[in-house]
């Protein structure tokens, strides 16, 4: 059994960082690159909260500029250009068509206004330019598409990613770089000097309910939904500070398109998306207010009426079933308090060092958390600025010494299980693929569902900090996203945590 006291094993800190989401792991990343001393502790697993529960795009986002938010879709346009470049193997470029219709409350001429202003903001950062699209051309990307009062639409690029697994990669690189980290250590309560400034955090081992006191310089809270409560764990007194709204997500077992669709909502005007996902589509998101415990956040029934009847109503030759579900999920997002409806809320964040020293990461988008995370860093630094550049390589990036048909000849395997370990991977591929060596039985399938095989469960756990199964299924190797009729690969999971 881990004992924590081993793990953070320096009298004080620099930095000491609770959660380990993304915003949480790259400033980890970030401030251990820099040579500071960095202790991260994460409640749950890596991801567990909102940065596995995105829609998993990497993107300017368009809708902003209806707000005029042009600044944030402009720095947003570049961080998805420095991820794509930097970490290409959970980072890539997804086609979106919006189709519109007679009557739409955003016509065709400010569609094709909009995607021709997205390109103009990102520069050199494009990823492909956008087009203008016929009725006819919509209709042949996405032949299952409503046809009534089509009058045309317009195409352009974003970028999609595995949200789980960039927030892992973060972590790992934060390690490798010298941070102490661990998952299941939940920060309790805070270590005042005096009556007011915090000097550290007492924390929990949720797997052996020993405690610990770790000692830092600045402690920092990228708690994402948890802000308000942590707050008034600090200052009882403290006001919310965030405003919660929650978002839901389907996977449906079809893929309805090979395209991803933008579409605006007939009940509320607001956009969603339908992304060909794997074998599937994902389907989201809502927008409700959201005033429950963060921990208890789900999807409800009317949730999934709600994208299911709305999608359909685009698609109406295949009659989306509640049956052809896959899976279903449910985030919040930590918005920066603010009246008004939650769709037009900014995405943009706060960084705010509250009277007892703490600083707290409040808003911002998945994104933007490279930059998020240096301005962090950069106030650690009391202001100093840093010149990252543009490049920002995590775990598994750089170039590739075999590519899939080399790799499934040396060792053994089939070209479509090496082309899927290096998406997941990168180069960290070939450490999974040692396994193989060492353990031949390790090469089989954990399941017909998916080409995961059964040296990634060992590797999740040696490696990549894994603890119990859902952190293999849900966040390690997203299985959970698919469809799997023997349930086959959760058993192979139980056996192998078991053993
Ligand atoms: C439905 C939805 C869709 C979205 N889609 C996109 C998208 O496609 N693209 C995009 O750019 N952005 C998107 N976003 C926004 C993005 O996901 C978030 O901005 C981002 O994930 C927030 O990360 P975080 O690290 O701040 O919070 P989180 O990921 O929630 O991390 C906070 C962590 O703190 C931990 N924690 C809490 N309290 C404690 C404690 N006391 N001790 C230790 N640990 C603690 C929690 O367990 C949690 O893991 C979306 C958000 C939602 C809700």
């Amino acid at each position: 059994m881990r004992d924590l006291k081993t793990i953070f094993n320096k009298e004080e800190y620099d930095v000491l960082i609770i959660g380990g989401g993304i915003n949480g792991a790259a400033i980890a990343n970030i401030a251990s690159r820099q040579g500071l001393s960095v202790a991260l502790v994460e409640k749950e697993d890596f991801a567990s909260g909102t940065s596995s529960r995105s829609t998993k795009l990497v993107h300017g986002g368009l809708r902003y500029l209806e707000n005029f938010e042009f600044d944030l879709v402009r720095e947003s346009l570049r961080e998805r250009y420095i991820q794509w470049k930097s970490v290409p193997h959970l980072v890539k470029p997804l086609r979106f068509i919006i189709p519109v219709y007679k009557g739409d409350r955003r016509p065709l001429w400010m569609m094709k206004l909009g995607v021709f202003l997205y390109d103009f903001l990102s520069g050199k950062y494009v990823v492909e330019k956008h087009q203008t699209l016929t009725t006819k051309d919509v209709i042949a990307a996405i032949p299952h598409i409503k046809r009534e009062g089509l009058v045309g639409g317009v195409a352009y690029s974003d970028c999609r990613m595995d949200d789980a697994r960039l927030c892992l990669e973060n972590i790992l690189s934060a390690r490798e770089s010298g941070a102490h980290i661990a998952n299941y250590a939940e920060a309790v309560s805070f270590l005042k000097v005096g009556t007011q400034l915090t000097a550290g955090a007492n924390i929990k081992d949720i797997l052996t309910g020993k405690q610990i006191t770790i000692k830092a310089h600045h402690v920092i809270c990228a708690v994402g939904p948890w802000t308000n409560e942590i707050l008034r764990l600090d200052t009882p007194t403290e006001q919310d500070k965030i405003r919660l709204t929650k978002g839901v997500h389907i996977i449906y077992k079809d893929k309805i398109a090979d395209t991803a669709l933008l579409l605006q909502a007939g009940k509320d005007h607001r956009v969603f998306f339908v992304i060909p996902f794997g074998e599937h589509s994902l389907i989201g998101t809502t927008d409700t207010d959201y005033a429950g415990k963060p921990d208890e956040v789900e999807s409800d029934r009317d949730d999934v009426e709600y994208l299911l009847s709305e999608a359909g109503k685009f698609l109406p030759n295949i009659k989306l079933q509640r049956e052809n579900i896959v899976a279903t999920f449910a985030g919040l997002r930590p918005l920066v308090f603010a009246s008004g409806n939650p769709s037009k809320l900014s995405r943009n964040h706060v960084i705010e060092e509250n009277k007892s020293g703490v600083m707290y990461i409040m808003g911002g988008k998945y994104t933007t958390y490279r930059a998020i995370a240096q301005q962090c860093v950069e106030k650690v630094l009391s202001g100093k600025k840093l010149n990252l550049g543009e490049d920002y390589p995590l775990y598994g990036s750089g170039s590739h010494e075999m590519n899939e048909a080399q790799l499934a000849k040396t060792f053994n395997l089939s070209i479509a299980t090496c082309a899927y370990l290096l998406s997941k991977y990168g180069t960290k591929c070939k450490d999974v693929l040692n396994l193989v060596s060492q353990d031949r039985k390790l090469a089989e399938l954990l399941c017909p569902c998916s080409l995961a095989i059964k040296a990634q469960v060992v590797y999740s756990l040696q490696s990549e900090m894994a603890v119990t199964a859902d952190d293999i299924i849900w966040r390690r190797l997203s299985l959970g996203y698919h469809f799997c009729a023997t349930k086959q690969c959760r058993k192979v999971i139980d056996t192998l945590c078991a053993r």
